[in-house]
């Protein structure tokens, strides 16, 4: 590591003199504070807990006197860590102030000022030392420091070097899965260790390196315009020491990290966009940027926006419809329910940009019980006032399938609606099913087991395979967008939307092909043998006395 800024040491002492001599006897090697007597020193060390090093505390003073002043750091968690040397002229107080936390003690008058030194320099050290080793655990495979340890030793570094340019880089090797899959436990060790090798020998000297998880790394370095030559050395070093060629990594680098957010954070950025890109073939770098930073921000203000916005009715749920076009003209069969919010000062904001934020730290739940018990009470609503019943669909996040509490909430919300099951409607997405995960199928079976219907959402865009879908619980099949923006132009698509009809008819469920726009979509769908059509091309989604209108006169005329 490079060399240390000067540490502060908080000279307290009532009388001026005693200052200046002890002043000048540290103040070569030290930043110096003073106080005049234990009261301001409180003070001075309150307000800065971090950057003091040691006090050199005299005993007897006006106000607050040292043992006072000892009593009171020794009983706060967060300045016991700060050594204390007590100065004294009387033999006796030294056993008292050793007792009360004293780190050490100096001997009135100072004549000697080479022990004076040498005694503050060995209570910073040890001090310092038995931080670090509190907290040590270096981890056990590679010998690079834990991720706990990593985190405090870089919040010291940041304290005594507050002005160096750091970036904050994490590694993860890619698809180091099958190298565990393909070659044993064994040989995923050996790459680990290749990789920290080479690490340690980066880090030597300046920087800071640690094992996250896993095969992930993070090193805390002095700023580099260039990361490429790093990452190529790394991806040589673990090829060679694996006689393998095809070993990569990615790295996210956070250049030149602010110092104003935390350590944690600043690495988590770091992750984040390592993390974005998948493994790729190649070794690759890749930077967190401005861009990436003002979204950041954007999306803690959603965030932190969206319990007032539920008190305040910001959101607000809108109904799209779904038309049958089985028939000779178009019919009004259901609906879809999709929330909006309309933000007082950002405009309308796109669920696009909310719900996968709201479904990565779970406040989606909260919102979509909201979307529920809305659109049960309208599918009420619109049975009283105009004896209709149009089964209305929501979305169900996959997060939320998880949720033991989900079949009951549903339940319980439909008995107090009046409603069948069946006339409310869950879409659940395609991924949700393919995530190999029998507890998300077994929540959807228990579901329709109760009679909700439920509707696989975004067909297409994960991947179900065709030999499993016979085997999933659902009772309608929703094409994704994409196939049908190109349906009339690529043969291809078009065929695949065919051949969706066919495994759908064999399997007894209708399809919904949903985003359709064009007239020309809609009569290739009626051509193809699909069952129920969503878009613009009809409505957009709307707010409820909107799509009233579309309810009293349920056949479509083009
Ligand atoms: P989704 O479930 O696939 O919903 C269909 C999306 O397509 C909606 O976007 C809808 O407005 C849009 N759309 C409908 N017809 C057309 C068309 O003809 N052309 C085009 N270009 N788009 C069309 P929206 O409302 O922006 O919602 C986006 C996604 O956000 C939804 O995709 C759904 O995954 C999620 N979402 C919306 N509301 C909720 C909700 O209340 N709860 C949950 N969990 N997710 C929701
Ligand atoms: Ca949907
Ligand atoms: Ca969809």
């Amino acid at each position: 590591m490079p060399v240390l800024n000067k540490r502060t040491v908080l000279i307290v002492d009532d009388e001026m003199i005693n200052r200046r001599i002890l002043g000048k006897i540290v103040g070569d090697d030290y930043e110096v504070l003073y106080a005049e007597n234990g009261k301001t020193a409180l003070e001075t060390i309150r307000r800065q807990p971090k950057t003091i090093s040691l006090i050199l505390l005299d005993l007897l003073m006006p106000v607050m006197d040292g043992f006072q002043l000892l009593d009171v750091i020794q009983s706060d968690d967060q300045l016991r860590r700060i050594p204390i040397i007590v100065l004294t002229a009387d033999k006796t107080a030294e056993v008292r102030s050793l007792r009360a936390g004293a780190a050490d003690f100096i001997p009135k008058p100072y004549d000697m000022p080479e022990v004076i030194r040498a005694r503050v320099s060995r209570s910073i050290k040890l001090a310092e030392d038995s931080g670090i080793i509190s907290a040590t655990e270096t981890d056990a495979l590679t010998g690079l420091y834990t991720r706990e340890f990593f985190q405090e030793y870089c919040e010291r570094y940041d304290l005594y070097h507050p002005d160096d340019s750091m970036d904050a880089v994490a590694l993860n090797i890619n698809r180091f899965h099958l190298v565990n899959a393909l070659g044993g436990r064994s040989r995923g060790d050996e790459v680990l260790c290749a990789a920290a090798e080479y690490i340690r020998s980066l880090v030597q000297g300046a920087g800071i390196a640690c094992r996250c998880e896993a095969d992930v790394f993070l090193l805390y370095m002095p700023h580099r315009e260039s990361w490429q030559e790093v990452l190529d050395s790394l991806t040589t070093a673990i090829c060679q020491a694996m006689g393998q060629a095809t070993l990569s990594v990615r790295m996210g680098v956070y250049p030149e990290a602010d110092r104003s957010v935390s350590v944690a954070q600043r690495f988590d950025r770091a992750l984040h966009v390592c993390n974005m890109h998948h493994a790729g073939y190649q070794s690759a770098c890749y930077f967190y940027d401005n861009h990436m930073y003002r979204r950041e921000l954007y999306h803690e203000q959603l965030i932190g926006e969206m319990d007032a916005a539920m008190k305040e009715k910001q959101f607000k749920v809108y109904f799209q419809p779904k038309y049958n076009i089985t028939g000779e003209r178009p019919v009004l069969a259901a609906a879809e329910a999709l929330i909006r919010w309309e933000h007082p000062v950002l405009g309308r904001i796109s669920p696009g940009e909310f719900i996968p934020l709201f479904e990565t730290n779970g406040l989606i739940r909260r919102l979509d019980s909201y979307v529920w018990s809305e659109t049960a009470a309208q599918i009420h609503r619109w049975k009283d006032q105009f004896g209709i019943s149009l089964p209305v669909s929501v979305n169900v996040s996959r997060t939320e399938l998880y949720d033991e509490q989900l079949e009951d909430e549903l339940l319980s919300l439909v008995a107090l609606e009046q409603l069948e099951p069946q006339e409310l409607h869950l879409e659940v997405t395609e991924s949700a099913y393919t995530e190999d995960d029998d507890q998300l199928i077994d929540a959807v079976s228990r579901l329709r087991s109760h009679g909700f219907y439920i509707e696989m959402d975004d067909f297409g865009s994960g991947y179900s395979s065709l030999n499993t879908l016979t085997s999933l619980p659902f009772d309608a099949l929703k094409l994704d967008m994409r196939f049908i923006r190109r349906i009339c132009d690529s043969e291809k698509d078009c065929r695949v939307v065919g051949l969706v009809g066919e495994i759908a008819a064999f399997m007894g469920v209708p399809v919904i092909a949903e985003g359709v726009e064009e007239y020309r979509q809609y009569e290739l769908l009626k051509e193809l043998g699909i069952d129920m059509i969503q878009g613009y091309l009809f409505s957009a989604p709307v707010p409820p006395e909107q799509f009233e209108k579309l309810l009293l006169s349920p056949e479509w005329t083009f």
